[in-house]
């Protein structure tokens, strides 16, 4: 059975490790190659920037997208929402947890900044957990870069699980079909269009570019949009050094207030990063927002702003209570986008026998915590429908 992977990200990576040695795969992504992750070829340089209106949304195309600018966390999330869609995803993420070596984030691991954040919002009943994260500690060097793509090689991303066969630069338009069975997808190449033939195709382009290739197939998707916004509260401490430490080292139960050093917050405080301390403030939206025509449309309802509004109350007084001083607010992100096509009733089939959907697109509502490993769980049970038959 010829089996077409589109996208090497988070979805696709667990659906190729699920499938192989059972399909004869092809995975086709549309970014570049990453020449082992070097310095001059950081995922970073790959960064796709939507302008969705009132907010930016990030993610990365290239060989293991989004994954190879992640901060490592690990979180299980949405474990509730899909068990009552039908869809139980527990054995996969115990599974997921266990093979790539998901732990808590060491004391010894947190800096010293981290550690300080940590001790007063404990004291301040704020009840921190340390942040789980796949992350090899006994390899990281705590640079706090992350989110440029892990140069150590400590953090895991989705190449690790892909080995096989990936064709890069390959920008797949749509899905072709016939009598509603799939044949293949057509995409280009250098501007050349090509089509690849398949009996089964399953789009893990991510939960922006994979509605758009629906769309053109003639699936509806692409509303429901959420993303989980954020933004990075932070003030002056000289040489506090924060921008050298692992960023998120915890979490807060059901709430994302988490240290994180933002490069926005250079100019808005005329300071260099390592006299800035932040914290991240990130909630659950509204999943209003969509993907039409080629644009994405996501602007934030009230609800979403008071809940942004607190968060960034809380984070100014923990700030303050630290004795940073003259805080500032980053512009509204997104990088957490999801619900395109969302799970529906234990279905994880689409209306075109041979297509499958397998990215954040399914994510059922706004985690408000790191989706990851909930979307390679649900990845892994759409492949083992796929091998039901
Ligand atoms: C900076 C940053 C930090 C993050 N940190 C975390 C974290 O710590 N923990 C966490 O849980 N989540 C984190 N996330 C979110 C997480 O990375 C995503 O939720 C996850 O990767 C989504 O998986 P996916 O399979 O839907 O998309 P991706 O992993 O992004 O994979 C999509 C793939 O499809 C490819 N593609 C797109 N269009 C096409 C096309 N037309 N044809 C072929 N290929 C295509 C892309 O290049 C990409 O390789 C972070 C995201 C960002 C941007
Ligand atoms: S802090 Fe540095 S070494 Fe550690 S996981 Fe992040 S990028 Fe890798």
């Amino acid at each position: 059975m010829k089996t077409v992977i589109v996208g090497s990200g988070a979805g696709g990576s667990m659906v190729f490790d699920a499938l192989s040695g059972r399909r004869d795969i092809t995975v086709l992504e549309a970014g570049p190659p990453l020449k082992g992750c070097g310095a001059t070829d950081l995922p970073a340089k790959y960064y796709e920037i939507i302008d969705a209106g009132g907010l930016e949304i990030w993610q990365a195309i290239c060989q293991g997208g989004s994954t190879t600018v992640s901060l490592g966390n690990a979180v299980r999330a949405l474990e509730e929402e899909c068990r009552s869609l039908g869809v139980d995803i527990t054995g996969e993420m115990d599974f997921l947890e266990e093979v790539l070596g998901v732990s808590p984030v060491p004391v010894e691991a947190m800096g010293g900044i981290t550690r300080r954040l940590y001790e007063l919002m404990e004291d301040s009943g704020y009840g921190p957990v340390p942040m789980p994260k796949f992350i090899d500690f006994t390899r990281c060097t705590g640079c706090g870069r992350c989110a440029f793509g892990c140069l150590s090689g400590a953090r895991w991303d989705s190449r690790r699980s892909l080995g096989g066969r990936v064709v890069h630069d390959f920008r797949v338009a749509r899905v072709i079909s016939e009598g509603g069975e799939v044949r293949g997808v057509e995409g280009f190449v250098d501007g050349r269009r090509v089509v690849v033939e398949a009996d089964e195709v399953v789009l893990s382009a991510g939960a922006l570019h994979t509605p758009a290739i629906l769309q053109a197939s003639g699936v509806d998707a692409g509303g429901s949009l959420f993303v989980d916004p954020f933004v990075t509260v932070g003030g002056v401490l000289e040489g506090a050094g924060q921008d050298r430490e692992l960023p998120m080292g915890f979490e807060l139960d059901g709430f994302i207030l988490s240290p994180h050093s933002s490069v926005f917050l250079q100019g808005k405080l005329e300071k260099p990063l390592r006299d800035i301390v932040g914290l991240m403030v990130k909630i659950r939206d509204d999943n209003q927002g969509e993907v039409r025509d080629g644009k994405v449309t996501k602007t934030l309802t009230e609800g979403d702003r008071e809940r942004l509004a607190r968060g960034v109350r809380a984070a100014r007084a923990v700030l303050a209570d630290m004795g940073v001083e003259g805080t500032a607010v980053t512009q509204v992100r997104g990088v957490h986008q999801g619900g395109t096509y969302p799970l529906r009733s234990g279905e994880l089939d689409t209306e075109i026998e041979g297509l499958y959907v397998a990215d954040a697109s399914l994510l059922p509502e706004a985690p408000g915590r790191p989706p990851m490993l909930a979307v390679m769980a649900l990845a892994r049970k759409v492949a083992k429908r796929m091998l039901e038959g």
